[in-house]
């Protein structure tokens, strides 16, 4: 799907499934309105939506508003079913930035008429990925920072310590109701600050010990 750099070569990420969480920080659940949940909030992206770092996101003409959403990415190294809280460090890859491109004005239709989002958050291209992939041992996901600019304006800032539920809560609870094989991500959430993306738009996704990952905007 895409190659993305690892220390001195590359890795091929080809995921079975992109598992993201909604409203994973408090302060986004408030700006969406939404409730805190109790208990995960999952969606899948399909793999088809991945593009790399470089590349051109694609506004398509079904939607007039698409939103930035910037997430720390984790990707699994090894096969995890039912593994518990403890277990599941180990079956972590390694770590990079997704942006959970959303067409917001379909999935507030959706959400109105109880419908899944995955119309909204399955288009192509509306899963970029990158600039690389850290190693699991050397990001600590309790506590980096996460930020996102557009045409170098602040937009999103926050730092992963503010999740509501933990990578390792993620995996275990994920693995419980789907295998999470190797290649597959789990998208971890957004922190507030979310927005509009514009044709001609600049991002620029950053998180700590990971690096920038910068993509253009396009409508087609
Ligand atoms: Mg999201």
């Amino acid at each position: 799907m895409v190659n993305l750099p690892l220390k001195n070569g590359e890795v091929e990420l080809i995921p079975t499934k992109i598992v993201a969480v909604g409203r994973n920080y408090r302060a986004h659940a408030e700006e969406m309105q939404s409730a805190v949940p109790k208990e995960p909030v999952l969606f899948l992206k399909p793999p088809s939506a991945i593009i790399g770092p470089d590349s051109d996101i694609l506004l398509p003409p079904q939607t007039r508003r698409v939103e930035h959403e910037v997430e720390l990415a984790v990707i699994i190294g090894k096969r995890a079913k039912n593994v518990s809280e403890e277990e599941a460090m180990k079956h972590v890859f390694g770590y990079t930035i997704l942006l959970d491109l959303t067409a917001r004005d379909l999935q507030a239709e959706a959400k109105k008429r109880g419908l899944p989002w995955s119309v909204s958050k399955g288009f192509d291209t509306f899963a970029p990925v990158g600039p690389r992939i850290v190693p699991a041992d050397e990001l600590a996901p309790e506590s980096v920072s996460i930020s996102l600019k557009v045409n170098g304006e602040l937009r999103q800032r926050g730092n992963t310590r503010d999740m509501i539920f933990t990578v390792p809560f993620l995996i275990s609870y994920i693995s419980r109701i789907m295998t999470l094989e190797p290649g597959d991500i789990i998208a971890t959430g957004t922190p507030a600050g979310v927005g509009e993306i514009k044709d001609g738009d600049v991002i620029e996704a950053k998180i700590e010990k990971i690096g920038v990952l910068r993509e253009k905007v396009r409508r087609i």
